[in-house]
């Protein structure tokens, strides 16, 4: 028997229906996983409100630490053995949705996520979307019997102005999640290429493409906006440490002009 219901914000707890008020960890780009649940117990006063931390990965409660008695560790266990896996499955969902908003919602500047300036910008390292945004929509895309995640990294390198993506395609289901191809993707004219030095993958380009057009909606210009929203936070956290544009950076770009001038 399913002893959530959160359209009406309740949960059964000790064979009572108890209203529950749910929210989720405040950090935007935390995936710990906590759910908390705060009780309000008019039948135990003393007790006011209590607030429980679900873990929706280990499906572990956490009460509050105010609480030390043993006997309501113990309700609290029975209350956990009592969630059905339909239960569970639904607080995962009310997770997930809640964060995925919540990242939405947030000011760029106010994402937390730290860069390493100096692999981004030194050694071309290009950044993976769902790294900084853990919870984006997944892309996924089948053919036959198999599903292929779909994974972009991109490059924020400020002085760069490519419009390219790396796209990779991952078998979930395969040992060590296999990655079954490597393409350089140039979302605005929509070409593909090879990754230098990567062996071509085990499925023929023209398919991969093919999937990832048909399958995802508006492919390139959500790549386009991942590279766009990466870029965007990345300034912020650049000028938020080393100020809005170095004196370096400048120099550079006069001596550009200055050849430029010298040309002509
Ligand atoms: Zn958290
Ligand atoms: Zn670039």
């Amino acid at each position: 028997m399913d002893v959530v219901n959160l359209t009406n914000g309740k949960i059964k707890f000790n064979e009572q229906d108890v209203p529950v008020e749910l929210s989720i960890c405040p950090k935007i780009d935390c995936d710990c996983g906590s759910i908390y649940m705060k009780f309000v117990l008019s039948k135990n006063p003393s007790l006011g409100e209590i607030v429980l931390d679900l873990d929706v990965y280990e499906n572990e409660i956490y009460a509050d630490p105010r609480i030390d008695d043993s006997a309501f560790d113990d309700k609290v266990q029975k209350f956990l053995d009592s969630l059905s896996g339909n239960d569970l499955a639904k607080l995962f969902d009310y997770y997930w949705t809640e964060k995925a908003r919540q990242s939405v919602e947030a000011p760029i500047s106010e994402h937390p996520y730290v860069f390493d300036f100096k692999e981004i910008e030194k050694e071309g390292y290009m950044l993976q979307y769902g790294t900084v945004f853990p919870f984006a929509d997944i892309w996924a895309v089948t053919i036959g019997s198999r599903r292929l995640i779909i994974s972009d990294y991109h490059c924020l390198n400020p002085s760069c102005v490519c419009r390219e993506a790396h796209v990779e395609f991952i078998d979930m289901e395969s040992p060590e999640d296999k990655v079954v191809a490597v393409f350089l993707v140039d979302y605005d004219n929509q070409s593909w290429n090879f990754q230098p030095h990567t062996a071509p993958g085990e499925m023929p380009m023209p398919v991969l493409q093919a999937l990832a057009e048909n399958q995802i909606p508006d492919f390139y210009r959500q790549l386009e906006e991942h590279h766009k929203k990466l870029r965007q936070l990345y300034a912020v956290r650049r000028s938020q440490l080393f100020g809005s544009s170095s004196t370096k950076n400048k120099r550079k770009k006069n001596k550009k002009n200055r050849k430029k001038n010298r040309k002509k």
